[in-house]
């Protein structure tokens, strides 16, 4: 089983229901364990600022998929809960899911980049990572918990702690 984690996002249709319910359908995917889900976070929207914050959370689940088999699971899991892909980068979405990392593979494919370019500044990324797992390194060989001090919070809060699963 490789240790994955994944970072979820969404700020329209009751975003906080949104989380809990890719979690749910996380839980039900084939040859996949979930480990651990972060609290729920608030945080600020990246790019356009005319949109409601977001509520993130980061997941830690073990899985025997592929990388691409993976994210073919987790692109259905989003259209399932009505994201609609457009062209503008970092608008509103029901749901967002970004595999952040897959075991300490370093992925470069056309369709996939692993480890996600944005996590090690993004805050909602980072802190819900720590969060869950404070002792883990980047396949970089860097620690979260160094990675974090470059990275302010950005207004970001906790709003509840971790659905079930
Ligand atoms: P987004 O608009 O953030 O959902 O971006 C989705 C696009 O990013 C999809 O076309 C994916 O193929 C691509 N992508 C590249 N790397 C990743 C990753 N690590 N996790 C999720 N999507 C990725």
């Amino acid at each position: 089983m490789i240790d994955v984690y994944l970072g979820l996002g969404s700020n329209l249709a009751e975003p906080s229901l949104q989380i809990s319910r890719a979690l749910e359908a996380l839980a039900h995917l084939g040859q996949t364990t979930v480990l651990r889900c972060s609290s729920l976070y608030a945080s600020r929207p990246m790019g356009p600022s005319d949109q409601p914050d977001y509520v993130n959370a980061v997941v830690h689940l073990q899985t025997l998929l592929t990388p691409v088999s993976l994210l073919a699971a987790t692109q259905k899991i989003e259209l399932q809960q009505g994201r609609v892909r457009k062209n503008e980068q970092w608008g509103p979405r029901t749901l967002d899911i970004d595999i952040l990392l897959y075991g300490n593979e370093i992925i470069n494919l056309p369709q996939l980049v692993v480890p996600h370019y944005g996590m090690k500044v993004r805050e909602f990324v980072l802190y819900p990572l720590l969060e869950i797992s404070p002792n883990l390194r980047l396949p970089d060989g860097e620690n979260v918990t160094d990675v974090i001090k470059n990275c302010p919070l950005n207004g970001l809060c906790v709003l509840s702690c971790a659905p079930p699963f």
